[in-house]
């Protein structure tokens, strides 16, 4: 019996009612979107309903189904950090719980996913940002951040496209953006404290339509 049973952090993406007292539950864990079946959930003394709100990072203990087509059962929940509920969230909350229902065959990372969490009511654009970065990167369209995409020059930076993949040197672009809106995605990248703490959230603002374009027109 032990060895069908193992640990794993994962993000709640939906909790469906399933028969009288039991329930459903979609959640992404490293690999993808998996779902657990969990015994229960619906009655009033559940300890694992509490602790699966939708969009929290949860330490979830599971039992592997002794057959391989049935699904596997939710043992135990327990909450990592939560969504705050805020209403002024609620667009954030809406993307990024629909960007993280496409992913597949894919990890990710639920460090970062977690430093999101964490900093949303303090930063909310500039955690939306690091957020969006991660999915760009799950979704295989993350830029370059190093270099020119199309030299890999690091000298002479002056442009930054999300479409063209990253950083453009003056070689091969025209286009001169404001220094501190290039050195602010490079810390986006690199050190996300440094990027709330020395950029103003308008850049935030500016970036994160640019990625939600990019994420809509690929998923
Ligand atoms: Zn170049």
């Amino acid at each position: 019996m032990q060895n069908r049973e193992y640990e794993t952090k994962g993000i709640i993406l939906e909790v469906r009612n399933h028969q009288d007292n039991d329930g459903i539950i979609k959640v992404l864990v490293d690999g993808g979107i998996k779902f657990l079946y969990a015994k229960g959930i619906q009655k009033p003394q559940s300890k694992n309903k509490l602790n699966m709100p939708i969009l929290a990072l949860v330490n979830l203990e599971i039992i592997k189904s002794k057959f391989i087509d049935k699904i596997s059962t939710l043992k135990k929940a327990k909450i990592i950090s939560f969504f705050p509920l805020n209403p002024l969230l609620q667009y954030i909350y809406n993307s990024v719980l629909h960007f993280l229902n496409y992913i597949n065959n894919k990890n990710l990372d639920f460090k970062k996913y977690q430093i999101f969490l964490d900093n949303l009511e303090r930063y909310p654009n500039q955690s939306f940002s690091l957020v969006l970065l991660e999915l760009l990167r799950v979704y295989g369209m993350k830029p370059n951040f190093d270099a020119c995409v199309e030299c890999k020059n690091k000298n002479n930076i002056i442009d930054f496209e999300f479409y063209k993949g990253g950083f453009l040197c003056k070689q091969h672009s025209s286009n001169y953006k404001d220094p501190n809106y290039l050195r602010a995605l490079y810390w986006l990248e690199h050190d996300f404290f440094r990027f709330v703490n020395e950029f103003d959230e308008n850049i935030s603002i500016k970036i994160n339509a640019q990625m939600i374009e990019i994420l809509n027109s690929i998923i």
